[in-house]
């Protein structure tokens, strides 16, 4: 059997053509990529990296920092990219819970990570966001021939940890045939091809930036500007070059803001993807004003890869995350007894498909309890199937409110209160309460100088929703509080006004 991520990779690869080009104008070409992942994978294995061996990498983006990645795929080892934003303490968990053989960090970090590593049985090499460390002047030192490991389409090739939005992230065990087959599906369904140049700022730490856009490029052997992060002035700059871009609502929100986003800027563009998180409906009104594009909004996540897209070529709409991917099949149950729901009924979203994880590193538990015996993984998420097919995402399970005994949707109270005038965004919370068991309680971000207070915003909600999903406080504050990929953390608004209605 073959190396199957890599294989194709391979394949795919267009000798002399541009892979990847920075913002200071380096430019790596498919050849450079090929032989560059050579000689890393024969480092990593002179490392005593065997496959199946993790590689924990917790680095600065960078073109090197990818062929890192690609370089364990021909190695058959498992790639283990760590959020740059976790500190020391966060890293022992993850290199204890890991267990990787070789650990590579920044120059920086090496000495700090040193000691975790140490303890945890690892070996540590560096590699900083221009190509110097440790590991690049080892690969030097190696010839471009390396022969890739053999692996099955069941072997994995990489462990993903979830964002971490709704608990401690778990690392999620994706195999290569899980990469290979979502990643095909979505250059398909998004018709990339070799003339498309991509406009990359996300992370690469990410289910999005690593498998969604890198791969997607990869197998068109289409090329891609890298941005270290997102910058509206940079993204501007870029676009009358690119031809699509992928992106985190955030995203879009700062470009409708900026006074040089406009429809020629955009001309040469055939595709905008929106994803991680929810964008919202003005979003995706404003962007469609200001450039003639509509965004196309996609979900996924870490242990899914992608399940639903909005079409290429039929009609996007706001609001909704489009149909499941060829090959993925996605039903909608009753989260208390897990029998099928209808038409517009919302309940628990569950996928099955090729793109679905293998289980969750070191937990067979949570496993076994995530999947139904059919294979259906339970995904957490809430969510709908109108008559017309469409998907549309109603919120989490953990993020559920129960109050006097009635589920009560944040999500629907949230479109709500985001309607009314002075009001930016909003987020819903349960807060424990001594009569309700829990309290709907609303946290604003307003305009600056709006008139819109407690009151206002009750009095505007009360023709508009049931008494039982009325708010029964309103509390405004500066900004959401946000994670890198744009996720509102509803925990952390949990946990700040948990005392709320107990006076504790
Ligand atoms: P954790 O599982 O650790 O709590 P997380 O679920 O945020 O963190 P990810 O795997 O990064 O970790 O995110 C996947 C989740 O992001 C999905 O389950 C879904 O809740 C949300 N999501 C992704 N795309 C969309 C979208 N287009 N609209 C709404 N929500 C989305
Ligand atoms: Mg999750």
């Amino acid at each position: 059997m073959s190396n199957h991520m890599f294989d194709a990779i391979g394949e795919a690869a267009r000798p002399g053509a541009t892979f990847i080009e920075t913002l200071d104008g380096r430019v790596w070409t498919y050849d450079e990529m090929l032989a560059t992942s050579s000689r890393l994978a024969a480092t990593l294995e002179r490392l005593s990296v065997k496959p199946g061996d993790r590689v924990a990498v917790q680095v600065e983006k960078s073109p090197e920092a990818l062929m890192l990645y690609l370089a364990c795929l021909r190695a058959g080892a498992v790639y283990l990219p760590l959020n740059t934003a976790y500190t020391i303490a966060e890293l022992d968990y993850f290199i204890g819970d890991a267990e990787p053989r070789l650990v590579v960090s920044t120059p920086d970090a090496a000495e700090g990570v040193r000691a975790i590593a140490a303890k945890h049985g690892a070996h540590v090499e560096t590699l900083d966001d221009r190509g110097g460390g440790s590991l690049p002047q080892l690969a030097r030192e190696m010839e471009p021939d390396f022969k890739n490991a053999v692996r099955g389409p069941e072997d994995l090739a990489a462990i993903l940890y979830t964002s971490g939005t709704t608990g401690r992230s778990k690392g999620a065990m994706l195999t290569h045939d899980n990469l290979l087959s979502n990643a095909l599906a979505l250059r398909d369904y998004w018709h990339f091809t070799a003339a498309d140049r991509l406009i990359h700022a996300l992370p690469i730490f990410h289910t999005h930036g690593l498998f969604v856009a890198s791969n997607v490029v990869l197998l068109s052997g289409a090329s891609m500007y890298f941005l270290p992060k997102f910058d509206a002035d940079e993204v501007l700059r870029l676009m009358p070059k690119a031809t699509a871009m992928m992106g985190v609502p955030t995203f879009y929100v700062r470009l409708v803001q900026h006074e040089g986003l406009n429809h020629e800027v955009a001309a040469g563009m055939r595709l905008f993807v929106s994803g991680s998180a929810p964008l919202l409906a003005e979003t995706y009104t404003r962007f469609r004003e200001m450039t003639g594009h509509a965004i196309l909004e996609r979900y996924g996540m870490t242990e899914t890869n992608m399940n639903t897209s909005n079409p290429y070529d039929g009609e996007r709409i706001a609001g909704t995350v489009g149909f499941p991917l060829p090959g993925v099949s996605l039903r909608i149950t009753d989260p208390e007894t897990g029998g099928p729901l209808g038409i517009d009924e919302t309940g628990m979203i569950e996928v099955r498909g090729p793109n679905v994880f293998k289980g969750y590193w070191q937990m067979p538990e949570k496993t076994e309890a995530e999947f139904r015996p059919d294979g259906f993984f339970i995904t957490g998420d809430l969510g709908k199937i109108d008559a017309k097919g469409y998907v549309h995402i109603v919120g989490r399970g953990k993020d559920l409110v129960i109050s006097g005994g009635y589920n009560i949707y944040p999500k629907e109270v949230e479109t709500e209160i985001d309607q009314l005038p002075g009001v930016v965004e909003s987020a819903v919370i349960g807060v424990p309460h001594p009569d309700f068991g829990e309290g709907v309680t609303a946290i604003v971000v307003r305009k600056p100088d709006a008139e819109v207070n407690e009151d206002t915003v009750l009095k505007g909600l009360k023709e508009r929703l049931a008494r039982y999903k009325q708010p029964k406080r309103v509390i405004f504050i500066d900004d959401l509080p946000r994670n890198t990929m744009g996720k509102v953390q509803k925990n952390v608004l949990r946990e700040s006004y948990k005392s709320l209605y107990s006076g504790g």
